[in-house]
């Protein structure tokens, strides 16, 4: 039978998969190569954000949905038009969110996967997947300085003890990732949750400065709102430690149950470190599960020079670390680490029926730790950003953006009009011109609007400030300084 289908049904089809990808490949990169390298130069505007319906009628979406065409001759002009009108995270006045300004393997990485789609959720759909997620979540598990993931002797089946090793997973993100911490959390306190729901009596004690998808997970997982006590913070957003035990020691002789404390390594709005070690030793004094949010700080653990503020997290019972946000590598790549294995296992589950090690597996079917079924090759990409230059360089970059974020504290804070309400401790900054809280919130959207800087906003103790996230490597104090200029001559202060 002769058909016309590409697809023909029987016969040899001359469309064999990968014919095309090779100049299509070559055509994308060579537009997104020029995109990097225009973004970097910082030459062009640092934003052009368009209403969604110009961007419509400038992607030809509609029509190209229905006709095709990007196949015969039409997809550099695309590839060119789409990153021509995005948000450009290489540029160096790109300064608003903590998204990772990507390194070239983290695009390989993710290319390499849209070509083979191996999710390594399961051990035999994507085993080179999975081995990197095993390595990458070790070398993570090193960081922290807790018991790395050993393997099973493939001989004996031997099981090694769940309770002396740590172990994890890589998830879509570090809001999906606090989820599935505290769902270890509760399967510690409350293992029959799983089967019988939530105990009335279980509380968290949270920060108001934790991330908002703290208090989302906990909604989600069927606890509410109710079930979170606040922790005092002081002005600068950081946890109260005399206060925290005071809200223990109180909770406690209401006869709630405490499933976990949460602390931020560190939080989003001001990039400041909660005091880890008094908070670890009220939790070891009452034998509480101490989550520790490192989605950001969680690189602090590589650097030499800014480590001691991570300090204490090494106590803690279940740590996030988002690699999507300092470590160069695109969204997402969330780690979900917990210090004794045991309760990532149970997470999910009850009765963990896992089988892992030994000889009936060849590797870790990571499905069961996770939320997700099939997932990125999330792995991949964290081992290749790092694997590119070596984990010195991913180091090396943090540090400098938090040199440089100190730099840029020294030049605001001295400067009339302008003023910082604490000394950074990461590449996190927010900083306040004038005195009026509308001035701020007019200051960031016009600059935004005219393509000059991209910076974010933020309310600090009730006051509005400017923040930026200090993310691509050529912001320097040539831009910072060029920001003040213009703050000032367009906005005067009399
Ligand atoms: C960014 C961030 C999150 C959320 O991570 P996503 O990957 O954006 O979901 C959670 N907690 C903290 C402290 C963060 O900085």
């Amino acid at each position: 039978m002769k058909t016309d289908s590409i697809y023909p049904i029987n016969g040899q089809s001359d469309n064999l998969a990968g014919n095309d990808l090779l100049p299509a490949v070559n055509e994308a990169t060579t537009v997104l190569a020029q995109y990097v390298t225009d973004s970097a130069t910082g030459n062009i505007p640092a934003a052009q954000i368009k209403p969604l319906h110009e961007n419509m009628a400038l992607l030809n979406a509609e029509k190209l949905i229905q006709e095709g065409g990007l196949k015969d001759g039409n997809l550099s002009h695309f590839v060119k038009t789409y990153v021509d009108h995005s948000t450009r995270l290489h540029h160096p006045k790109y300064l608003a969110h903590q998204t990772a300004s990507p390194n070239t393997a983290a695009a390989i990485a993710d290319l390499m996967h849209g070509a083979i789609n191996n999710p390594g959720s399961l051990y035999e759909m994507g085993p080179t997947t999975a081995t990197l997620e095993y390595v990458t979540l070790n070398w993570m598990l090193r960081k922290i300085g807790w018991p790395e993931e050993p393997l099973g002797d493939h001989n004996t089946s031997e099981i090694p003890d769940p309770n002396t090793h740590g172990a994890g997973v890589l998830v879509n993100g570090g809001s999906l990732a606090n989820l599935v911490a505290l769902l270890a959390a509760r399967s510690a306190i409350a293992p029959d949750a799983w089967e019988n729901g939530n105990p009335s009596n279980l509380k968290v004690l949270v920060p108001a400065s934790s991330h908002y998808s703290v208090a989302r997970a906990l909604s989600i997982m069927g606890l509410g709102k109710q079930a979170m006590i606040s922790i005092p913070v002081d002005a600068n957003e950081r946890i109260i430690p005399a206060a925290l035990q005071e809200k223990v020691t109180q909770a406690l002789q209401q006869g709630h149950q405490i499933m976990a404390v949460v602390a931020n390594a560190c939080t989003t709005g001001t990039g400041l470190f909660d005091p880890l070690e008094d908070i670890a030793s009220i939790c070891e004094q009452h034998s509480l599960w101490l989550h520790v949010d490192a989605c950001h700080g969680g690189v602090h653990l590589m650097s030499n020079k800014h480590k001691h503020l991570i300090k204490g997290a090494e106590r803690a019972d279940s740590l996030v670390w988002d690699a999507h946000k300092m470590m160069r590598v695109s969204g997402l790549c969330a780690a979900v680490l917990v210090r004794r294995a045991t309760h990532l296992q149970n997470a999910f589950q009850q009765q963990a029926s896992y089988l892992f090690y030994g000889s009936e597996s060849p590797g870790i079917d990571f499905i069961y730790r996770s939320v997700e079924c099939t997932k990125n090759a999330l792995g991949t990409k964290l081992f290749m950003a790092l694997a590119w230059e070596g984990e010195q360089a991913i180091a090396d970059y943090v540090d400098s953006r938090i040199d440089a974020t100190h730099q840029f504290y020294d030049i605001i804070s001295t400067r009339d009009g302008f003023s910082c309400p604490y000394q950074p401790e990461s590449n996190i900054l927010c900083f306040r011109y004038g005195d009026d809280d509308a001035l701020q919130i007019e200051i960031r959207e016009a600059l935004l609007n005219e393509g000059l800087f991209h910076l974010s906003s933020a309310t600090v103790n009730g006051k509005r400030y400017l923040r930026f996230s200090v993310m691509t490597p050529q912001t320097d104090d040539i831009v910072v300084t060029e920001l003040l200029d213009t703050i000032e001559k367009r906005w005067p202060l009399d």
